[in-house]
């Protein structure tokens, strides 16, 4: 079993499972690759304070109608479980983040709210840009869901970086989509990072490495060399959502891959 808790200060994190997803290369890295890819979904939960913080949400109770077909899901256990497992109630969360619109971070946070005292995060300008793509694309399915928060008071636009609860701050890193925000988490010099989709598994830390699915790919790259280096120079654990099995690493820089992962210090 691999690790999946950390201590930064009095802050507290455990990283959660959601499954694994199965789909073409293609839906990911563009168009005519023929090989199938897997994913996992780690979500991360935050004790800080009084706060109880969810960072992404997996693919939710079930796939998406929308995307039958195109992704299969694979599960021994939801985040859901892995909530409970850390000894916490759907009630107790207060703040639910999610780096971006695409349907494998939003499911248990929008599908009706799961969460019921929680208030969800999202950067306006990823709904602005989920709002412009077309109907069949996974982004768009999280709008409806989020413009309803909005009205009902449980979901908060965040126009760019800032500080969500004691030691969980967000920071707007866009190029897998607009408004696409990673987080800092910890308290001084103590810190993790959670890359979301600008980094989320091994193979993407090499920042020459494009998703097909990348709305400006340009930026992505520019972006994951930055904020890697910052982990590196940090020496902070990076969390690695999609990975299946390494997904708490350390980075290093390399000359051929750009950043590769080494196993976490203790
Ligand atoms: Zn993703």
């Amino acid at each position: 079993m691999a690790r999946d808790t950390l201590e930064l200060g009095s802050v507290k994190v455990r990283i959660l499972d959601d499954g694994i997803f199965i789909t073409d290369a293609g839906n990911v890295f563009g168009k005519g690759k023929k090989a199938k890819i897997r994913g996992a979904m780690h979500a991360v939960l935050v004790e800080t304070g009084d706060a109880l913080v969810l960072i992404d949400a997996g693919f939710g109770p079930e796939l998406p109608e929308a995307l039958e077909g195109r992704y299969e899901i694979q599960r021994q256990s939801t985040l859901m479980d892995g909530l409970k497992e850390a000894g916490h109630s759907v009630e107790e969360v207060t703040h639910v983040i999610l780096s971006h619109l695409d349907p494998d971070h939003v499911g248990w946070a929008l599908n009706p709210p799961d969460f019921p005292n929680a208030t969800v995060y999202a950067q306006r300008a990823a709904l602005d840009e989920a709002r412009e793509m077309p109907e069949e694309d996974g982004r768009r399915l999280a709008v409806s869901a989020v413009e309803r928060g909005v009205r009902e008071g449980w979901c908060e636009l965040l126009d760019g970086d800032g500080e969500i609860a004691p030691g969980v701050r967000v920071e707007v890193r866009s190029g897998h989509s607009e408004g696409h925000q990673i987080v800092w988490i910890g308290e001084g010099e103590d810190l993790a990072l959670f890359t979301a989709d600008l980094a989320p598994a091994k193979i993407w830390l090499n920042p020459d490495l494009i998703a097909g699915v990348d709305t400006d790919p340009e930026a992505a790259r520019k972006n994951r060399i930055e904020v890697l280096t910052e982990a590196e120079e940090r020496n902070a654990p990076v969390i690695l959502y999609h990975e299946p099995k390494d997904f708490l690493v350390q980075v290093r820089s390399s000359d051929e891959k750009g950043f590769e992962a080494v196993p976490l210090e203790d």
